[in-house]
């Protein structure tokens, strides 16, 4: 897309005033020289290191090639760093050779500047399932360019225009709602997708004209409904509105470390939990009468966790949770019994929910039993009812390690270090 087409359609999608107002704080974000950017990036890594956090930062490859001394540094002392793109652009409106060709110079461009990468992150979160199929030809592990939206706090101040404008933004978006849907990672044409959660920062303060006050209350409140959940929370905080957003990020990881229980991770080790958890197969054995013996193989993380899950009023609850082995008390085989064909396609769904299944055999009773199906949406629709119909207990792997009960990854994309990277997002070859 030209530079025209690009700034028609964001003004399509924000109306002119904001607009206007997006350009002004474009231009007090990015300095004349990279050194604003790079103190605001440096306190922010600083403050996350303080409290033992390593953030995830995608980053366009020009702005790499520009500045390869500063990420260098910084990849030196812990921080990942993801590939945001070779420009800023919309990927959706590239042609596959376009597109192959952006990928293929963002890869060499952090070969050659020694920055590792293990995943990637579209421009202003636009992609395709093309376009998700064209990047996982590559050696990224993960995407994480789905966006889950999140409720605003009651009571925001906010007007009509302002919450008509944000739901225009949620539109371009393609967001999944958080009350429709689960925000965990999810294996998606062989990346292992990770979603991020809206609203971030630039939602929050320039869309909405929100203060640090705000701020902190939408993000507690999101890390508070996906604690609850068990859910994972991707919060974007680009780092040239670090300063201002200081005390609201400072509000919220002090509210996940009162919790406790709440993992606080990259977004490479986010990924690679996940490859381990889905990997992960376990045998069932009979011991005594009522009773199973749960073994992982040999390979099995010593952090995953195992629990019995009931529905009760379609809701499910976690009444035990040990590490592998372990010993389960039920009078039917406590995992999902299917009778063949067992279609690929169920295989990847019951592993990312973490349910233990096998082919039925006869003689044997099961808390849950469906019919293998060639149809796999009808299979799994049968299995979802199946199973939150069932009041009898059923193992299911943890979704986070070592008793957490939810995930937090904090995350920020540097679109450009100075007001030149900004504009050779339009023009740069
Ligand atoms: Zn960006």
């Amino acid at each position: 897309m030209n530079a025209l087409a690009l700034i028609r359609e964001r003004f399509r999608a924000r109306s002119l005033k904001y607009s206007i107002i997006r350009f002004y704080n474009l231009f007090m974000r990015y300095g004349m020289t990279p050194l604003p950017f790079a103190v605001n990036l440096e306190n922010f890594v600083r403050f996350l290191f303080a409290r033992d956090i390593n953030p995830t930062f995608p980053v366009t490859a020009i702005t790499v090639h520009r500045h390869p001394n500063l990420f260098r540094r910084l990849q030196d002392q812990g921080v990942e760093f993801a590939i945001h793109g070779y420009r800023h652009i919309d990927y959706t409106q590239l042609t596959p050779t376009e597109m192959e060709s952006h990928l293929e110079r963002a890869i060499q461009i952090f070969k050659d500047n020694h920055i590792d990468y293990h995943g990637f992150r579209f421009p202003f979160l636009r992609r395709t399932p093309e376009c998700v199929m064209r990047l996982s030809k590559y050696d990224f592990i993960w995407d994480s360019s789905e966006v889950v939206s999140w409720p605003l706090p009651e009571n925001i101040p906010l007007t009509d225009l302002r919450r008509n404008d944000y739901q225009q933004i949620l539109n371009t978006y393609q967001v999944r709602e958080s009350r429709n849907t689960f925000s965990y990672p999810w294996k998606n044409s062989g990346l292992i997708e990770i979603p991020v959660s809206v609203p971030d920062d630039d939602i929050l303060s320039e869309r909405l004209g929100l203060n640090a006050h705000w701020i902190a209350k939408a993000w507690i409140q999101i890390l508070q409904k996906t604690h609850k959940r068990g859910d994972l929370f991707v919060l974007q905080l680009h780092p040239e509105r670090f300063a201002m957003c200081r005390s609201a990020l400072a509000g919220l990881l002090n509210s996940a470390m009162k919790m406790n229980n709440v993992w606080i991770a990259a977004l490479h080790e986010i990924a690679q939990w996940w490859k381990t958890r889905i990997a992960t197969t376990c045998e069932v054995i009979a011991s005594s009468s009522g009773q199973w013996m749960v073994h992982g193989s040999e390979l099995t993380d010593s952090r995953i966790q195992l629990g019995l899950c009931y529905f009760e009023n379609h809701q499910q609850t976690w009444k035990v949770l040990q590490a592998l082995p372990a010993r389960v008390k039920a009078k039917d085989k406590p995992v999902i019994g299917i009778d063949p064909p067992i279609r690929k396609e169920m295989i990847d769904f019951l592993k990312q929910e973490g349910y233990l299944f096998e082919e039925a055999r006869n003689d044997q009773m099961y808390a849950v039993k469906i019919k293998g199906d060639y149809c796999f949406e009808k299979a799994k629709n049968e299995c979802i009812r199946k199973i939150q119909s069932s009041s009898k207990p059923l193992l299911k792997l943890a979704l986070w390690p070592d008793f957490y009960q939810s995930a937090l990854s904090i995350t920020g994309d540097i679109d450009g270090v100075d007001i030149w990277d900004y504009w050779m997002r339009f023009y740069g070859t």
